[in-house]
């Protein structure tokens, strides 16, 4: 049996993990299973930011994948960031294993507006589905309402819906590591937030 693995780090709402594991399951057909894996924060801090390097935390998570791993998906409420830009809401290796989302800008408390939690559960189960569609080869889709549609702002990711649109969701079905697949072995080294 192959996974995809939830690894929370540092996140205070592990009670939502059983959700997300029932979306993730859904949507790409494979069991999902929430684990451990060790992801030293601390060593990807970057004090002048005041943020996590996403890509360096993705390099923690893959660095020893467990032989039933067919993705693993970090969730973390830490603000994530990539050189290039001033935050990201997450960070994924096209066509390879590992993924990892924030919730730190999902959050309605960071905008200074009322906590929402089902809002926040919402965004959380989409950007995680989406980082993970990357790590299935998806690249971003233009289809109104798709999972895979690029965010920039929390707001965008309010437009789409937590699933594929039916092109995307056929280049899934399609792909080698689902059940049945042989599980590709290259980790890819394109990420894309
Ligand atoms: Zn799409
Ligand atoms: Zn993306």
């Amino acid at each position: 049996m192959a996974y995809i693995y939830i690894v929370p780090i540092e996140t205070s709402t592990e009670g939502w993990l059983e959700p997300l594991e029932h979306s993730v399951q859904s949507v790409f057909g494979v069991q999902a299973k929430c684990s451990r894996l060790p992801v030293d924060l601390g060593a990807v801090y970057d004090e002048t930011r005041a943020q996590y390097n996403s890509s360096e935390i993705l390099i923690q998570l893959i660095a020893d994948p467990p032989a039933d791993a067919v993705k693993i998906l970090g969730v973390t409420d830490v603000d994530l960031f990539i050189p290039i830009l001033t935050f990201v809401f997450g960070e994924a290796q096209l066509d390879g294993i590992g993924a990892v989302v924030s919730l730190h800008r999902l959050n309605n408390g960071f905008y200074g507006m009322p906590e929402d939690n089902r809002l926040l559960v919402e965004r959380m189960l989409k950007e995680s589905v989406h980082e993970l569609g990357h790590t299935f080869g998806l690249l971003h889709c233009t289809h109104p309402g798709c999972v895979l549609n690029a965010s920039t702002y929390v707001e965008d990711i309010d437009q789409k819906s937590v699933d594929m649109c039916p092109q995307c969701r056929a280049h899934v079905q399609a792909r080698p590591d689902l059940p049945g697949g042989t599980p590709t072995q290259g980790f890819g080294s394109t990420v894309l937030k």
